[in-house]
């Protein structure tokens, strides 16, 4: 056994061996103690291997799925070998010492899962490989709980951005690539050749050539196709359900890095938390596929006029209609998650729940499609498949996955297009209808799924075993009688099968040699016997019993097999599903909150009024206090805002309410404000000055700087950038510097929408030298000697910096703040005499002139550089030449 579990451990490598033996699974070695650390279960010892007790522990298999969850959840891996042969068949095979063979049937990762408990039902599981060639990266995601596959075309500067969107629950890449940092498993290079992958996903999807799925990129079939081999490695062969890759470019969604991802907490809080993100506070969907797709749409806001139409037509068909969006609401929230269910039994891992769920749902969307035709437009397209009469039809009769694809037309509304893909299952719902009881059991290992009528042999094997049950009852009352023993019972175990059971006491009679019972067992207190009848009996309903198990399995099979037929289908439908639910609950949470509709402009602008940050507007209202909505106003010409003002006024939240407003438009949601003209945003940038990020442990400053080179390498005149005090994490001459030169460069190259706050009152005079450079401020005023801030944005620069004010707000001693009173004033004296912390920044050429004068500077020196002949040098030559550079550096 030891042999055999060590080839086995050999073949796993890296991931914990779940070891299979009878009802348990076992580690041993080092697996045991990780396990049984992270489980918080016995460590025990079994025998000895070279010498040394072998370390194990062990869980139930059939409480299997609630151990792997934690062990995932601490990031590791498992590899589960199970028995491939029952003990009964290895005895045939190897006599009675004959070693019961078994083999790895699954590794189990964070990013293959498609269990439910596993799973949150409300998030996507993303498994991404990373796709490298010369030519580029690509990075392809498959979420195998639904078969969802994306693949994106991107490159070194856009891949963190990228993962950072996907949030993956596990990344994969080539051994001795490039981007090997950012991936959890490394696996072998063979792997993501592109020649290879090619002919892996022609085999995949039975086609002859991938031209059907769009423009794929060597790095993108690498991508895929290392994807592909890793999840037929996890299923050990058996490939998971994938649906036909969808391909994007970076370039069809709003570009968000990860940094402005974490600072704008998009879908999660810095902490980490869903709640308290954007997501969270939009999120009104009533299913887990609408939840899904939601953190989906609010990651990747859409660059395509149309589609971000399209989807707000519905959105405000919806809003406008509440009648029908709480009809809709209510049918949605009562549907299984068919996407899910359908991810399970294409795994092999189906159960007759499952099943039952489909029918449930694909049922429940038919009706759904019933009550919105009279909504689409004027030719009602004709159902894709009758369904009448129950009749039944060929199931994959009029709907094909191409088709379904092919109805993106955006031309024609959303609502058009998804009703008809909430059809065309009606043969399959009425097959399951027919084929399955009410509430199908998860487990089919008892049977009880197929109901009554849908196979009379069945039904007659059924009858049999119920027969054969009420005759052995009879038979109870018939022994009774005859040895006068009432406590006399027929009982059924694994071991005996159906057998007598006396009291101890009571046995006597049974035991005599002429009674017609054959002993069996004695135990403490009962004794058990056999009898003739008994066994004939127990014989026919046994065998009934098992006769109807592999019955129902076979049909279980079929049934089975018929939603594979149809699983793009199915999809498509889950999909037509998630996004009316999607849609339905932008309306709701719209109205709710009386949010508007933006509309999408063709130049760069930015025009918001009462624009209000939908989490903190949420957070200030619970404390009871009213969220002070306010207008933004970027154009061509007045595109850069520098907002001043007090701590605590409110720059924070207002430069964020105008980036997440951006971003809700984009993905097709109203927004919260009272009017929104925006041109799209193609690059979305937000960057917090480094004492905000303190807990994250780096180098801030450093990050800050790091953070705001992107942005000015990156923002083009079509970007939005919110700046919030950069420049602050470093001395305040360095600091002010810093950020006048930021502004200067976004104002002068990068020529992109901007808000930027800051406390550096000093900046506001760049607004006389950039001429589309305007000067807000957030109110505040002291009355009474107290501080109120108004939280009101207002054109031009604060007046004062109410610093103290704030402090004793803050609750600093009376007593400091006096101090720091008589420090102040000092301060102020002594700036009024140099003429300020900005005095002499009059006499700064502009950005432009100044970039070009240090541009001739270096071109002078390099060009002496060049022109040097090193080798002719003496050493004093050589040190004259240095002094005289270090003059003009
Ligand atoms: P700043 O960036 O100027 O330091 P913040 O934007 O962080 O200020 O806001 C500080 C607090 O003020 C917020 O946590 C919120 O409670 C409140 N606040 C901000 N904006 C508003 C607003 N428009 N209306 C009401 N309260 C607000």
């Amino acid at each position: 056994m030891m042999a055999q579990y060590l080839a086995l451990k050999a073949e796993a490598g890296d991931c914990l061996l779940f070891y299979r033996m009878g009802d348990f699974f076992e580690l041993f070695f080092d697996d045991a103690k990780i396990a049984s650390a992270v489980l918080d279960i016995a460590l025990t010892a079994r025998g000895e291997h070279e010498g040394e007790k072998i370390p194990m522990c062990g869980v139930p298999a059939h409480a299997a799925v609630g151990y792997l969850q934690r062990l995932i959840k601490a990031g590791h891996r498992v590899a589960i070998a199970d028995q491939t042969e029952s003990p009964a068949e290895a005895k045939k095979r190897g006599g009675s010492k004959a070693l019961v063979a078994r083999a790895i049937v699954r590794v189990v990762t964070a990013g293959t899962l498609t269990e439910e408990a596993l799973l949150d039902a409300r998030a996507a599981n993303w498994c991404v490989a990373i796709g490298e060639t010369a030519g580029g990266i690509a990075v392809a995601a498959a979420d195998v709980s639904t078969g969802r596959f994306e693949l994106v075309e991107t490159d070194a500067g856009g891949l963190p951005a990228e993962l950072a969107r996907l949030g993956a629950a596990e990344v994969i890449a080539a051994e001795g690539g490039t981007v090997e940092e950012y991936a959890t498993s490394i696996r072998p290079k063979s792997e993501f050749d592109s020649t290879a992958a090619e002919a892996r996903l022609k085999r995949v999807y039975g086609v002859a050539t991938l031209d059907g799925f769009g423009q794929l990129s060597r790095a993108g079939l690498a991508a895929a196709g290392g994807l592909v081999a890793y999840l037929e490695h996890t299923a050990k062969g058996a490939l998971p359900f994938l649906r036909p890759p969808r391909v994007a470019s970076a370039a069809q969604t709003m570009a968000i890095d990860a940094a402005t991802r974490e600072s704008l907490e998009l879908t999660q809080t810095q902490t980490g938390q869903r709640k308290g993100s954007l997501l969270d506070s939009v999120d009104r969907t009533v299913t887990g596929a609408g939840a899904r797709l939601l953190a989906g749409d609010i990651g990747a806001p859409l660059m395509d006029k149309a589609t971000i139409d399209a989807r707000l037509d519905l959105v405000q068909r919806l809003h406008d209609d509440g009648g029908l969006r709480e009809s809709l609401r209510g049918t949605l929230r009562s549907l299984p998650d068919i996407g899910r269910a359908l991810g399970r039994i294409a795994a092999g891992r189906g159960s007759p729940r499952d099943l039952g769920q489909l029918r449930d749902g694909l049922d429940g969307a038919w009706l759904l499609a019933e009550r919105l035709f009279p909504f689409i437009s004027p030719v009602r397209p004709e159902p894709v498949e009758g369904r009448d009469l129950g009749e039944v039809r060929e199931t994959r009769s009029s709907t094909t996955p191409d088709q379904v694809r092919g109805r993106t037309d955006v031309k024609r509304p959303l609502l058009d297009q998804l009703v008809p893909r909430l059809q065309g299952h009606g043969a399959l719902i009425d097959l399951y209808k027919r084929a399955l009881v009410p509430m199908p059991p998860i487990d089919a290992a008892d049977g009880g799924y197929i109901a009554e009528g849908y196979d009379s042999a069945l039904d007659d094997l059924r009858d049999v075993g119920a027969g054969g049950r009420r005759a052995i009852a009879a038979l109870e009352a018939e022994y009774r009688a005859r040895t006068g023993a009432t406590a006399l019972k027929i009982r059924h175990n694994g071991v005996l099968g159906y057998h007598v059971e006396v009291p101890a006491k009571a046995a006597d009679p049974l035991m005599a040699a002429d009674s017609g019972f054959t002993h069996r067992q004695t135990l403490a207190g009962v004794v058990r016997f056999n009898a003739p009848e008994l066994h004939e009996l127990a014989m026919k309903v046994t065998q009934a019993g098992s006769h109807a198990l592999a019955a129902e399995a076979a049909h279980l099979e079929d049934l089975t097999a018929a939603a594979l037929d149809s699983r793009e289908a199915i999809a498509a439908t889950a999909d037509a599903l998630a996004r009316l639910d999607v849609s339905a609950g932008l309306a709701e949470r719209a109205a709710e909150g009386g949010w508007a509709r933006p509309h999408l402009a063709d130049h760069a602008c930015f025009d918001i009024i009462g624009g209000r940050h939908p989490v903190v507007e949420d957070a200030v209202r619970r404390t009871g206090e009213r969220f002070v909505a306010n207008d933004c106003g970027l154009s061509e010409s007045n595109r850069l805002w520098l907002v001043t003002g007090p701590n605590m006024g409110g720059k924070s939240t207002f430069l964020r309410q105008n980036a997440l407003i951006a971003v809700l438009a984009q993905a097709g949601s109203y927004v919260p404000a009272t009017s929104a003209t925006l041109g799209l945003v193609d690059r979305l940038f937000s960057r917090v000055g480094a004492s905000d990020n303190l807990a994250r442990g780096r180098s801030t400053f450093m990050v800050e700087m790091v953070e705001t080179a992107a942005i000015l390498a990156q923002a083009t005149p079509q970007s939005f950038v919110i700046l919030d005090e950069v420049g602050r994490g470093t001395s305040t001459y360095d600091g002010l510097a810093i950020a006048w030169a930021v502004v200067e460069a976004i104002h002068e190259d990068n020529r992109c929408r901007c808000l930027f706050a800051t406390h550096y009152h000093e900046l506001t005079r760049l607004a006389e030298r950039c001429d589309a450079l305007t000067l807000h401020h957030v109110r505040a005023r002291e009355w009474k000697g107290d501080l109120v801030l108004l939280h009101e944005v207002a054109d031009g620069p604060a007046d004062r910096s109410y610093g103290l004010a704030v402090a004793r707000l803050a609750g600093l001693p009376p007593a400091t703040i006096a101090r720091a009173k008589a420090v102040l004033a000092k301060l102020e004296a002594g700036r009024a005499k140099t003429g300020g912390l900005a005095a002499g920044l009059d006499d700064l050429p502009l950005f432009a002139a100044a970039v070009e004068a240090e541009e001739d500077e270096c071109d002078a020196i390099r060009a002496e550089v060049e022109a040097l002949d090193v080798d002719a040098l003496t050493p004093r030559d050589a040190l004259d030449i240095l002094y005289r550079l270090k003059t003009l550096a």
